[in-house]
């Protein structure tokens, strides 16, 4: 079975639609996908980019902090400024019936295929929707928090791999064209980093693609028309440091 995984996509449409069509382009034959929170939040088109993730057809969908904020199930307040404002923007042209769907998304999906268990979050294994996992003592923490062999993550927006061996946990950050094998022996913590708003400095789309009969995951990084992203931010008054930011890769 080979799933598409994204995550962050941050209302982001021409990073959302350059990742799909991707796909479509090379003939890249997916079976499901799992979008791991964030759809919406800082860009300019969150109506979109639900109905889009709404028409995958074989989807499973988990909230992010984002989608808990307009929602209405997290306080603002512990959110930057700029971060805020859009929320704040997102709420009032957000389609009812959009809402409704992510304001009805599980915590976790789970899955298992081909003798392997994965899970999947936005944010970690001990606090779903808002902890981050930056390094590997947080990782050590969180491996004691899941059951499954693999646990996709995202909300850090960097593609990186903690890896659990015996007696040591390693961080190994995640580049285009990279594929972890999955071994039976290891436990992994995989983040494939964001389509809408990468800050590793890299500033392109970043998805992965899994495939469970091989048993091994590929991290793919795609250019899109950032440039339009950023007229949109501004044209629809949004705070002009986020469409900046997405040049930066920050
Ligand atoms: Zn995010």
């Amino acid at each position: 079975m080979r799933i598409l995984i994204l995550a962050d996509i941050h209302s982001n449409l021409e990073a959302l639609k350059k990742v799909l069509f991707y796909i479509e382009q090379k003939k890249i034959a997916i079976d499901k996908y799992y979008v791991l929170g964030d759809i919406v939040g800082y860009g300019p088109f969150p109506n979109e980019c639900v109905q889009l993730i709404r028409e995958l057809p074989d989807h499973k969908s988990i909230p992010g902090n984002h989608e808990w904020a307009v929602t209405g199930k997290v306080d603002t307040q512990y959110f930057n400024a700029h971060a805020r404002e859009a929320i704040a923007w997102t709420r009032k042209i957000l389609k009812n019936d959009h809402y409704i769907y992510l304001d009805g998304l599980p915590l976790t999906e789970k899955l298992q295929s081909d003798g392997l268990k994965y899970l999947f979050l936005h944010g970690s294994p001990e606090n779903k929707i808002e902890e981050y996992i930056f390094n590997t003592y947080m990782a050590k923490r969180n491996f004691n928090c899941f059951k499954e062999n693999i646990c996709f993550f995202g909300h850090t927006h960097m593609p990186i791999l903690f890896l659990k061996m015996e007696h040591k946990i390693e961080a190994i950050p995640l580049n285009d064209g990279d594929v972890v094998e999955l071994k039976d022996e290891y436990r992994y913590l995989i983040n494939v980093g964001s389509v809408g708003q990468p800050r590793d400095g890299d500033p392109r789309a970043s998805f992965g693609i899994l495939d469970t009969e091989r048993r091994t995951v590929l991290i793919k990084r795609l250019d899109y028309n950032i440039k339009k992203t950023q007229k949109h931010i501004i044209d629809f008054k949004l705070p002009r440091g986020l469409a900046t930011r997405l040049s930066d890769g920050r």
